[in-house]
């Protein structure tokens, strides 16, 4: 990727406080947890944004990436359905609506979406004592097999962490056995916020913050790159998101393990701590969208990459996002169900003509890459960019 010198306009940062970090980062220092609650807390919208852009265009210039993939959610069925009180997404075995799909429901699932161009399947569901380690060695090296050429990227930590409890293996030895399956990368969901006592009141009885990273240290120790997460805009403080961050930035710094770094907006809607909270149909602000993704690119200093989740914060904010420190966006995703299962109300896919639009709607220049973020095809030309030939079944915006 082309990346440029750091060039940090000073004389429009109009907060001292965010002026003050920007003197550390173009001094080369790393930022501290003060200064990203500072930074979090500054009214100076457009000045955090600068600084986050500038250290992102030195990283990755204009290029902005995206992947070809497909989400794949096997099952809903989940243990912790009643203790993860933001989720809307898991059922109880015998609840309405628990699904856990066959092998051939997986398979018509996976070859139904995208019209072939898949080339990334990103597979999460609900920690189900049914679905245990051959049901997903089982899945995996059928997919390899129909589709070979399609990475898989799987299972969360908490997933990894579950099937090793109800199999009595180690991390490793699960991961090892997946991998020889056909797991490629692992994503980063399930870590939420760390704090022990934002745990306690929204996922009481889910991985702990340590095993999480453990988890993560394990795949990276064994060679298996993946991604990292934040839940935030439930009821965690900025002091406990910069916790959140620093545990990110002590493992990158420990393995480089890590592929991307992605923050996850808070969806309210269908679950029992919007309810709680009395914030149903209230979701994230823009203005803290846009914080999280630039302080995540600010602080961690050791990730080259930062995604805007245009499921969660609407393909508009991720349009704007690619201003404030973010260089790659989700990609096509075909069949989303987890974020709208919790009141998401963007489109649940994306096509091709549709991503360069948004980027290009951006002054960058898009770019298609793989599971590793190594490009692909570069779309540097906008008049040989494929055209829209069908209309959208959804509108892209947010309240549709
Ligand atoms: S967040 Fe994950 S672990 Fe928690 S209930 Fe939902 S599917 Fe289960």
């Amino acid at each position: 990727m082309t990346a440029t010198a750091l060039n940090i306009p000073f004389e429009r940062i109009a907060d001292p406080a965010v002026r003050a970090v920007a003197e550390k980062v173009a001094n080369g220092h790393r930022l501290s947890q003060a200064d990203g609650v500072a930074l979090f807390a500054s009214p100076d919208l457009t000045g955090v944004g600068l600084l986050a852009d500038a250290v992102n265009r030195a990283k990755n210039g204009d290029l902005v990436t995206f992947a070809s993939n497909q989400h794949i959610n096997p099952t809903n069925i989940c243990t912790l359905r009643t203790t993860c009180v933001f989720c809307g997404y898991a059922r109880l075995p015998k609840e309405e609506g628990a699904y856990r799909y066959t092998l051939d429901q997986v398979l018509a699932e996976a070859k139904s979406g995208n019209d072939g161009m898949t080339k990334e399947f990103h597979i999460v569901g609900g920690l189900d004592m049914q679905a245990g380690l051959e049901y997903y060695t089982t899945m995996f090296r059928a997919l390899k097999r129909e589709l070979p050429h399609v990475h898989i990227k799987a299972l969360t930590a908490v997933e990894i962490a579950h099937i090793a409890r109800i199999e009595k293996l180690g991390w490793s030895e699960v991961l090892s056995a997946l991998r020889e399956a056909g797991l490629d990368t692992l994503p980063g969901g399930g870590a939420e916020t760390f704090s022990a006592a934002v745990r306690e009141e929204i996922a009481r009885k889910k991985l702990g913050a340590a095993d999480y990273v453990g988890v993560h240290r394990a795949a990276h120790q064994l060679g298996i790159r993946s991604n990292c997460t934040m839940l935030y805009g439930h009821v965690e403080s900025y002091a406990d998101r910069m916790e959140h961050l620093q545990m990110l930035r002590d493992l990158q710094d420990d393995t480089g393990g890590f592929l991307a770094y992605i923050p996850l907006a808070y969806h309210p809607d269908d679950n029992e701590l919007g309810k709680k909270l009395g914030r149903q149909g209230i979701a994230t602000s823009g203005v803290d969208d846009l914080k999280n993704l630039a302080v995540g690119r600010l602080f961690l200093d050791n990730f080259q990459h930062v995604k805007s989740h245009w499921i969660m914060v609407t393909p508009s904010i991720s349009q704007v996002a690619l201003h404030y420190g973010v260089n790659d966006l989700e990609g096509t995703v075909v069949r989303e169900k987890i974020y709208h299962a919790v009141g998401a109300r963007t489109q649940q896919r994306m096509t091709l003509p549709e991503l360069l639009a948004l980027i290009r709607g951006a002054g960058k220049v898009p770019a298609e890459r793989d599971s590793f973020y190594q490009v692909i095809r570069r779309f540097d030309d906008p008049a040989q960019d494929p055209v829209v030939t069908a209309p959208r079944t959804l509108p892209l915006a947010v309240g549709a």
